[in-house]
C-alpha cells in the first residue's frame, strides 16, 4: 500500500495512533473482547481539548482498510472545522500535562497539592494556624462563632 504524503496516518497493520504534525489527531486498532462476528477493528478521530463535544468521531470496520478510510474521512471533517486556536488549546493541554507528571516524578507536589495551614476566622482574617501566636489571637472569635452557630 504506497503511503499518501497527505495522509496524517503512519500505518502499521495492528495498531496506531495517528498523528496531525505533533497532535495526536486519533487512533485504529483493534477492538480487544469484540465478539468474532463483529467488526474487529475500531478507530477513532478529532482530538480534545480544541473541539466541542461529540466532535471526536468513532467506528468499527471490518478490516483495516475500511478503518482507515473511515478515519481518514472522518478527520478530514474533524480538521475542516479547527482553527489554529484549536491546536493551540491541545498543545497546551499537553503541555501542561508534561510538566505535571515532570513534577510528579521529581517528587515535588503542584502548589494546590501543598498542605496548607492557612485558616479563615470567623473575624475575617487569615491566620497561620501552626503558628501558636497567631492560633491564640483567633480561638476565642473560633470558639464565640461556634457557639454562636450552636
Ligand atoms: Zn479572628
Amino acid at each position: 500500500m504506497p503511503a499518501c504524503p497527505s495522509s496524517p496516518v503512519d500505518a502499521t497493520r495492528n495498531a496506531l495512533t495517528a498523528g496531525f504534525g505533533e497532535v495526536q489527531t486519533g487512533t485504529i486498532a483493534r477492538r480487544t473482547g469484540a465478539p468474532i462476528e463483529k467488526d474487529p477493528w475500531e478507530w477513532s478521530a478529532g482530538f480534545y481539548p480544541g473541539s466541542n463535544p461529540g466532535e471526536i468521531r468513532t467506528g468499527t470496520a471490518a478490516t483495516f482498510d475500511h478503518a482507515r478510510a473511515d478515519f481518514e474521512q472522518a478527520w478530514r471533517v474533524f480538521l475542516s472545522n479547527r482553527t489554529e486556536a484549536d491546536f493551540q488549546e491541545w498543545r497546551n493541554a499537553r503541555d501542561w500535562t508534561d510538566r505535571k507528571y515532570a513534577m510528579w516524578k521529581a517528587g515535588e507536589r503542584l502548589p494546590s497539592q501543598k498542605p496548607n495551614s492557612l485558616m479563615r476566622c470567623p473575624c475575617g482574617q487569615v491566620f497561620d494556624s501552626h503558628k501558636l501566636e497567631h492560633t491564640l489571637i483567633h480561638v476565642p472569635h473560633i470558639t464565640a462563632g461556634r457557639a454562636f452557630a450552636a
